[in-house]
């Protein structure tokens, strides 16, 4: 009894000591692999695929009206009741938002607010920076989320950024994605 615990314990160890091997080799392949680091956010940036769901952005129509009929439709399906939509008739009979307001400190970027519209007017973008530290800075009214940039034709890569201290324009890329949507991320 004694001889089979013996050789199973010696099998035991020896499994512990294969495992502990398979890590420090990992470990060290990973000392002459290429740095993935990147240098964030002054000489590079993370531009994300298209389908990543960051800052909403309204989108106009082809004769630059604002696409929403404020049918208040995201609103009633946003599970954390972050959009505010208040409807007006314009001079030519057509429902538009007077007031359309989306609360981003609220909002769990769920996308279910760019799945219900029936007028794709409202769509998540791939805008990721837009922190504060007012949560007032992040109640995001019509005029800006019409300002915001769409999404852009590439994504999924890291891009060369480098920061700009200069007025309106803090962040700009040195290569073209899509368009510079950079431009829009931070503001004096
Ligand atoms: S993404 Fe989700 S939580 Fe955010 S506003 Fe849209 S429905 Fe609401
Ligand atoms: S964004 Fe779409 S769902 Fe929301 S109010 Fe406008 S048209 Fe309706």
């Amino acid at each position: 009894m004694s001889r089979v615990t013996d050789s199973s314990g010696k099998w035991i160890g020896w499994a512990f000591f294969a495992d502990l091997g398979n890590a420090l080799a990992l470990t060290f392949s990973y000392m002459f692999s290429k740095s993935v680091t990147m240098q964030y956010p002054d000489k590079e940036k993370w531009l994300p695929y298209s389908r990543y769901r960051g800052h909403h952005f309204l989108k106009r129509d082809e004769e630059g009206e604002i696409k929403c009929v404020a049918c208040e439709l995201c609103a009633r399906i946003c599970p954390c009741y972050c959009i505010e939509v208040v409807p007006y008739e314009d001079e030519k009979g057509n429902r538009r938002p007077a007031k359309f307001e989306i609360d981003m400190a609220r909002c769990l970027f769920c996308g279910l607010c760019e799945d219900a519209c029936p007028a794709d007017a409202i769509a998540l973008g791939q805008q990721y920076e837009f922190s504060s530290f007012s949560s007032h800075d992040l109640v995001v009214g019509r005029d800006d989320l019409l300002a915001k940039p769409g999404k852009a034709n590439a994504g999924g890569a890291v891009v060369s950024a480098c920061l700009n201290t200069q007025e309106n324009v803090l962040v700009k890329t040195s290569k073209q994605q899509g368009y510079n949507w950079w431009r829009n991320i931070r503001r004096t």
